[in-house]
């Protein structure tokens, strides 16, 4: 065999091995794309149904009054100062108003002036799940229940310390259970 000839053989091959390397590279690239495409829709399904107290629409149509399932079921937002609960200070805890999870406690809640129930903190790291919104052309976190999914409202950068964060929370989200009355000083138990 001459010298060109084993050349053009070894040349050939090489160049059959890259097409089939790049081959190879789409394919898996395509695999992965599609893949992660059907996993984020899959994510999305399953976001809805997915939270230990998920109910359908249907559901929580029974279930939530008009104004409830408007803002909890819908995003939408009740006016300023006209909610039940931003003038509120009591002690207490505040549940969600659609499946009854422990959200936030009147000792994270200060007083914002911004016309609805502020807290710097929530109850738990797993009582609050945040979405990015960019409706209305800004970019905010979304805030919404851990145990259903259902919208609470949004979070902040501008609360007091400790973590410096303002949970904006519409009162017809949430349901306040006051906490029972410090006992008052009774009979000396020895
Ligand atoms: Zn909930």
């Amino acid at each position: 065999m001459a010298l060109a000839d084993c050349y053009k053989i070894i040349k050939t091959n090489y160049m059959q091995t890259n097409f089939a390397v790049i081959i190879f590279t789409a394919l898996l690239a395509f695999l992965l794309a599609a893949g992660s495409c059907s996993n984020s829709m899959h994510m999305k399904k399953q976001s809805e149904m997915d939270f230990p107290n998920a109910k359908t629409d249907e559901e929580w149509k029974k279930l939530l009054s008009p104004l409830q399932y408007g803002i909890l079921r819908e995003s939408a937002t009740e006016r300023p100062f006209t909610g039940e609960y931003y003038a509120l200070f009591g002690t207490g805890d505040y549940h969600c108003a659609a499946c009854g999870d422990h959200l936030f406690s009147s000792d994270t809640k200060f007083d914002s002036g911004c016309g609805w129930p502020s807290f710097f903190e929530p109850a738990s790291e797993k009582s609050i799940i945040y979405r990015e919104d960019r409706t209305y052309g800004m970019i905010r976190t979304e805030v919404i229940c851990g145990g259903c999914g259902s919208h609470l409202g949004h979070v902040f950068n501008d609360g007091p310390p400790p973590t410096g964060l303002r949970y904006c929370i519409n009162s017809a989200a949430l349901n306040f259970k006051e906490s029972d009355p410090a006992p008052q000083d009774g009979p000396d138990i020895p």
